[in-house]
């Protein structure tokens, strides 16, 4: 489980975030570190903190397992604290603390406040709460927007998060696919009204930021209050976001196949700002397994999906998710899933073998593969997306594509950026060109990076009418 860590500039407190899982993590955690910057609360390591929140992620694995050993760890600290005479506060945030509630405190009884995601925004009050050694679990839904109460970034803390940025438009999924706890932890769709969504967009405009990525759990189901009081959909506020000046790049994450409507369709065709890589979690090639999943969607449509969107915008590439192993999975349904990437030809996918979540009705199905057998499925798909994705970016090999240039490099000399792909590009040059789009001819392929050269005029030829010319 990889973890990130979301800072702040200036305060008294110590503060320590820890971020699991999906940038809807990164993104909270950003906010919360924001909201208590305002109460005087500074970035540390988590042995000086006064305050740790582990912000967590209930997708993987014994993802509440991973929590509880991790708060084994903090335990240690929390002694360490004791011993000079301090008190850390340690409070667990995220789809975990959704999921697991009271029984956080219970196991792990260093755990001083236990806060879902639809509730953080009150941490300010939360912690006060629980300042005279009260438990405190606060995993309800309230009815009012915690983004409402959410202080805004400050143009120094924005700027140390680079040129490139999240901003949550939607929560929540109504969806109820059958192994997912989505539904559960984050409660029903809710989508943030398209003036405040703009607005935030204009701010981290303002500092610096040019690649806006708008996220939800369901994104492509957005449907939030335009000014015109009428719900707007996806398409339409990428249309609008995309007028924000300095903004150069969108992209949005992460959608359902059945929710890309015309609009979001021609946001593609119109709107140069918007990337051409699109991430389709589709799961599995085959319809049983897809209706016995209730993705509400057949191999078919989403094969029609896939064309119209390329056929909107030709020069596309797409990466998707896989379920393997899902309960009563045969092999010939696996080599539906096999074949559906030979089909489509994705640039990358992520895969995992199906493993159980409590509470969801794929949990209780009959049925349940063999760990061996999901091993071996697994290992065959990974191979068979290897070389798609191998050859995707063999592919780019001489070819010129704008990059975002995001930090420097890891060699003196060196900077990185990401192709409109999100494939990371690395050039020799300035560092002065972090935040800047340049033109690059890619020289070298390696497995997880391309290298380049900045072309001679820093143009603005698209990548659309090179890659169109180059197929
Ligand atoms: S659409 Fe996505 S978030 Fe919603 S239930 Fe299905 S897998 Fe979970």
């Amino acid at each position: 489980m990889k973890g990130s860590i979301a800072t702040v500039t200036a305060g008294v407190r110590k503060l320590h975030v820890k971020s699991y899982g999906c940038q809807m993590n990164v993104y909270d955690s950003h906010r919360m570190t924001d909201l208590l910057a305002r109460e005087g609360y500074a970035e540390a390591c988590p042995e000086d903190a006064d305050l740790i929140i582990l912000n967590t992620c209930h997708i993987r694995e014994k993802a509440a397992e991973k929590v509880y050993s991790e708060l084994g760890r903090i335990r240690k600290l929390k002694d360490a604290a004791a011993r000079e005479g301090r008190n850390l506060t340690v409070a667990v945030a995220g789809c975990v603390a959704q999921a697991e509630g009271e029984e956080i405190v219970r196991r792990a009884p260093l755990v001083d406040l236990v806060v879902g995601p639809q509730s953080y925004h009150r941490l300010p009050e939360l912690l006060a709460e629980a300042a005279d050694g009260t438990k405190v679990v606060a995993t309800d839904f309230p009815a009012e927007d915690k983004f409402d109460h959410l202080a805004p970034a400050s143009n120094a803390a924005i700027r140390g998060r680079g040129v490139t940025a999240f901003v949550t438009v939607q929560e929540g999924c109504d969806k109820f696919c059958t192994f997912c706890v989505v539904p559960y932890t984050r409660g029903a769709e809710v989508s943030r009204p398209v003036g405040k969504i703009v607005a935030e967009v204009e701010r981290l405009a303002d500092a610096g930021v040019r690649e806006v990525t708008l996220i939800g759990q369901n994104v492509n189901a957005y449907h939030g209050d335009g000014p015109d009081g009428r719900p707007w959909t996806l398409g339409r506020l990428l249309e609008r976001a995309a007028e924000v000046p300095g903004i150069a790049r969108l992209r949005y994450t992460t959608s359902h196949p059945g929710d890309m409507d015309e609009s979001l369709i021609a946001a593609h065709r119109d709107l140069p700002a918007l990337m051409p890589f699109l991430h389709l979690p589709v799961q599995s090639g085959s319809d049983r397994l897809l209706d016995a999943m209730n993705r509400r969607h057949t191999r078919a449509e989403y094969l029609r999906t896939i064309e119209q969107v390329r056929a909107a915008r030709p020069d596309m590439a797409f990466s998707t998710d896989f379920i393997v192993g899902f309960p009563g999975e045969t092999e010939d349904e696996f080599r539906a899933t096999l074949s559906l990437v030979e089909e489509v030809g994705f640039a990358s996918a992520f895969s995992f073998k199906y493993s159980p979540r409590p509470g969801t009705p794929a949990a209780e199905m009959a049925e349940q593969l063999p760990e061996e057998v999901k091993s071996e499925r697994l290992q065959r798909l990974q191979r068979l997306i290897d070389g798609h994705q191998a050859a995707f970016n063999a592919g780019s090999l001489g070819r010129t594509f704008e990059v975002l240039f995001e930090k420097p490099g890891r060699h003196p000399g060196q900077i990185v950026g990401r192709s409109p792909y999100l494939q990371p590009v690395q050039v020799m040059a300035s560092s002065t060109l972090v935040g800047e789009i340049r033109s690059v001819t890619i020289t070298e392929i390696a497995p997880n990076s391309l290298f380049g050269t900045l072309t001679a005029e820093p143009s603005r030829v698209s990548d659309r009418v090179l890659l169109e010319a180059g197929g």
